[in-house]
C-alpha cells in the first residue's frame, strides 16, 4: 500500500520533470531523500509492560530552507509512506512559496490504543531519538494524523531539555506556548480558500454548493465549518466510524460538538449512518478527501459523482484514478496546493517565534488568503502554459522552484 503511494508520488514527479525537460541526473538528485532515520522507541505501558514501537523521520530536501513536515501516529506508517509524504512536502512548500524544504515523520502505532500518558512518553522518546537532527533552522515538525497541539507541546518541551528555549523547533503548538492564532484552522481553511479560487476562475460562487468531506479530524472539521459559514451545504461527512449523510445539510457545529464529547462521529444523530466509502461516490458539487492517502483508485473513480475534488489529505488520488476523473471532466485541486494552508501558517508561526512578535487571527487569515490566491494564479498560469492538469502544473511549479534553488546552491 505505502510502496504504491511512493511509486504514485514518483510518477507525478517524473511527469513534471518531463515537461520541464530536466536531465535524468538532476531528477535523481531531486527525488533522493537527504536523510532517512529509523529509531526504536521503548516505553513503559500503564500496565507495567514494555511497549516497543518504530519511529521514522525522512528529511527529503532543504535546498529552499530548513526541512519541514508533520508527524503522524498511525499503524500504516512505514519507511515508504513517510518518504512519499516527505517528498510531497518538498514540492508543497515550493508551491506555497514558503522558505522551507520537505520532511515527514511518523510512528507506527495505533494511537487510539495509547493512554495520554503513554502518548506523552512515546513522543518524548521519539524526540530523544531525533533531537540532534531537528531544530528551528534544521528541521521543524508539525501536527498530522493523530497528533495535535498537545503532542507539539511535548516535542517543544523535550527538545528544550537538550537545547534550551527554542519555540521555532516545532509548529502547530498551542497559542499559549508560542503557537499562532489560526494555525489549527489553517489547513481546512486553506482548502476552502483554494475552492473559492477555483470557483472564481470558473465564474462560480461557493454559496449554495453541496460538499462531502471524508475525514472529520483537524482538516476535515475545519473545512466543514468554513464551508458551512460561507453558505455551502455540507451534505456528507465521514470518519473512521462511517459516513453520515443529510441532503438537507449536516449541522456541522453539532457534529463538532459530538466529536468533542465522544472522540468520533459514532452515534452522531444528525445524518443517515452509511458505510464510509459511500461518501466518496455521493453526488455533490465538491468532494474533499481529508483522511488518508490512496482512497480514490481505479476501482471507485468511475463512480465518483462530484464536479470538483479538493484534496485536503496528502496523496488521496492514485494516478489511475486521476486519469479516470479527468476523462469524466472532474477537476482536481491537488494536495500540494489545496492543503498547503497548514504549512503556510506553520511558516507564519515560525517567523513569529523567530521575531517574538505575535499576530492576531485576522492578519493570519489575510496573509493565508494572499498565499492561496497567489498559489492558484501560479497554478493556472503553469497549467495554461503546459496545457496540463492542475496537478501536473503544481508538480511542475514545485519541481521547477526546487531545481532552480538547487542549481544556484551548486553541489
Ligand atoms: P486527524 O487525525 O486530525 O483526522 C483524521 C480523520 O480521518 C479522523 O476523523 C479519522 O477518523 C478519519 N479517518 C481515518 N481513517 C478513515 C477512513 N478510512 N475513512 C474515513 N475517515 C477516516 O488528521 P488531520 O490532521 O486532519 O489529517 C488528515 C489528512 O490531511 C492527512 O492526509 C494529512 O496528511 C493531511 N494534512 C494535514 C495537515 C494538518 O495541518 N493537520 C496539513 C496538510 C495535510
Amino acid at each position: 500500500m505505502s510502496e504504491k503511494f511512493l511509486a504514485n508520488t514518483l510518477q507525478y514527479v517524473e511527469r513534471a520533470a518531463k515537461l520541464l525537460d530536466l536531465p535524468s541526473d538532476d531528477l535523481l538528485q531531486l527525488q533522493t531523500p537527504h536523510r532517512e532515520v529509523r529509531v526504536e522507541l521503548n516505553i513503559r505501558r500503564d500496565d507495567g509492560s514494555i511497549g516497543t514501537f518504530i519511529g521514522f523521520r525522512v528529511q527529503h530536501d532543504d535546498a529552499r530552507g530548513p526541512f519541514k513536515g508533520g508527524l503522524r501516529y498511525h499503524p500504516h506508517v512505514d519507511a515508504a509512506e513517510v518518504t512519499a509524504l516527505a517528498s510531497l512536502m518538498t514540492w508543497k512548500t515550493a508551491v506555497a512559496g514558503v522558505p522551507f524544504g520537505g520532511a515527514k515523520g511518523g510512528v507506527q502505532v495505533d494511537a487510539a490504543s495509547l493512554s495520554p500518558g503513554e502518548k506523552q512518553r512515546l513522543t518524548r522518546r521519539f524526540i530523544d531519538g531525533i533531537h540532534d537532527i531537528i531544530g528551528a533552522t534544521k528541521d521543524i515538525p508539525a501536527p498530522d494524523v493523530n497528533t495535535n497541539g498537545q503532542v507539539m507541546a511535548w516535542i517543544f518541551d523535550q527538545y528544550t531539555k537538550y537545547h534550551g528555549y527554542e519555540p521555532g523547533v516545532v509548529t502547530g503548538k498551542p497559542v499559549s506556548l508560542g503557537g499562532s492564532e489560526g494555525r489549527a484552522q489553517a489547513t481546512g481553511r486553506g482548502c476552502v480558500y483554494a475552492t473559492e479560487e477555483l470557483l472564481a476562475d470558473r465564474g462560480e460562487a461557493l454559496a449554495g454548493k453541496t460538499v462531502c468531506i471524508q475525514g472529520f479530524g483537524n482538516v476535515g472539521s475545519w473545512a466543514a465549518r468554513d464551508f458551512a459559514a460561507k453558505g455551502a451545504r455540507v451534505i456528507g461527512i465521514s470518519d473512521i466510524t462511517g459516513a453520515y449523510i443529510a441532503d438537507e445539510g449536516i449541522d456541522v457545529n453539532a457534529a463538532v460538538a459530538h466529536v468533542t464529547a465522544h472522540q468520533s462521529l459514532e452515534g452522531f444523530p444528525g445524518g443517515e449512518h452509511l458505510p464510509g466509502d459511500t461518501l466518496l461516490t455521493k453526488p455533490c458539487d465538491i468532494l474533499v478527501p481529508a483522511a488518508l492517502s490512496g482512497v480514490l483508485t481505479k476501482d471507485n473513480a468511475a463512480e465518483v459523482a462530484c464536479r470538483y475534488i479538493v484534496e485536503g489529505a496528502n496523496g488521496p488520488t492514485d494516478p489511475e484514478a486521476d486519469a479516470i476523473l479527468a476523462k469524466k471532466g472532474i477537476v482536481v485541486v491537488p494536495d500540494i496546493y489545496a492543503n498547503c494552508g497548514g504549512v503556510t501558517v506553520s511558516y507564519f508561526e515560525w517567523s513569529q517565534n523567530m521575531q517574538h512578535f505575535y499576530w492576531d487571527e485576522a492578519r493570519v487569515n489575510q496573509e493565508l488568503r494572499r498565499v492561496m490566491a497567489r498559489g492558484f494564479a501560479d497554478l493556472r498560469a503553469t497549467a495554461n502554459k503546459h496545457r496540463c492538469s492542475l496537478r501536473t502544473a503544481a508538480f511542475v511549479l514545485g519541481l521547477g522552484r526546487v531545481h532552480g534553488a538547487t542549481k544556484l546552491r551548486g553541489l
